[in-house]
């Protein structure tokens, strides 16, 4: 029918590896026509000039690693039908710089993935190692892809450590969280050894995910802010920190 004939007329334009089928397997779903229609405008613009494999199946989104103008890059794809949606509203209604959303699934997500772009900007204006934005359409984030010949970079809960190096890391994290608070005024909220990778090259921490992250006039970023603190020191324990909660939420507020 139609709609297969449209997918397969995208995936010839996109170029994706047929012989990797799971690649297609995970595109056959991710991609709605909304999405197909996105693509098309990326790779109309030159932005998005190859769709290569998947790098990751989310609760909320896909992402793909694909050949950009210049660089790789890495394809985020929120699922339109996404099931969480409802407390991603709970994160774009107490964000000022969203108040003109229409309380539907689509505009929500769309909003979402603006989010997370415009999170990501402030992040690396304020000196922080995040994957740089490129450009969102609708439910498309393209970005940098933090990697090395066409692998992503390892998380941290995936990475062997010396304890030096863990301590080091640790030192860095702090460092980005005060950043991230006083010179971008956010809180990640979603930061665990799962949402930092670490560049096998000079071990550089480098976060990710960034949807959820709430400006500090959000009713729940101090909230926020103190869960990103316990996740942190929970995973350092192992390389003998010598910190609190108190003392490193001191740190990123610099009191
Ligand atoms: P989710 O909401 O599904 O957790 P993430 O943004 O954390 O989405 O991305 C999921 C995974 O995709 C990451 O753990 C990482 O392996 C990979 N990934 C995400 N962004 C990039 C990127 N810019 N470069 C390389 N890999 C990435
Ligand atoms: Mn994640």
């Amino acid at each position: 029918d139609t709609k297969v004939k449209r997918l397969d007329t995208a995936v010839d334009k996109l170029r994706i590896k047929r012989k990797d089928s799971n690649t297609l397997k995970v595109t056959e779903n991710v991609f709605d026509d909304a999405t197909l229609k996105s693509l098309y405008t990326l790779s109309n613009k030159g932005i998005v000039e190859a769709l290569g494999g998947s790098i990751s199946t989310g609760k909320e989104a896909n992402v793909f690693l694909g050949e950009g103008e210049e660089h790789d890059i890495a394809i985020k794809i929120y699922r339109i039908s996404s099931s969480t949606f409802r407390s991603m509203e709970d994160y774009i209604l107490g964000d000022p710089r969203f108040t003109n959303i229409r309380h539907n699934k689509r505009d929500i997500i769309f909003a979402w993935t603006k989010k997370e772009f415009r999170n990501l900007i402030r992040a690396n204006e304020a000196g922080i190692r995040v994957p740089v934005p490129i450009i969102t359409e609708r439910n498309i984030l393209i970005m940098e892809f933090m990697g090395k010949n066409e692998k992503p970079f390892p998380a941290l809960k995936d990475i062997k450590l010396e304890l030096e190096d863990g301590q080091l890391i640790f030192e860095t994290i702090i460092d980005d969280m005060h950043k991230l608070y006083t010179k971008a005024n956010l809180v990640h909220g979603d930061l665990s050894e799962y949402n930092i990778l670490i560049d096998t090259n000079d071990l550089t921490p480098i976060m990710i995910d960034m949807g959820q992250s709430v400006t500090l006039e959000h009713p729940r970023a101090d909230i926020f802010l103190k869960r990103d603190i316990e996740n942190i020191l929970r995973y350092f324990k192992r390389f003998k920190i010598d910190e609190t909660p108190e003392s490193v939420y001191k740190r990123i507020k610099n009191t």
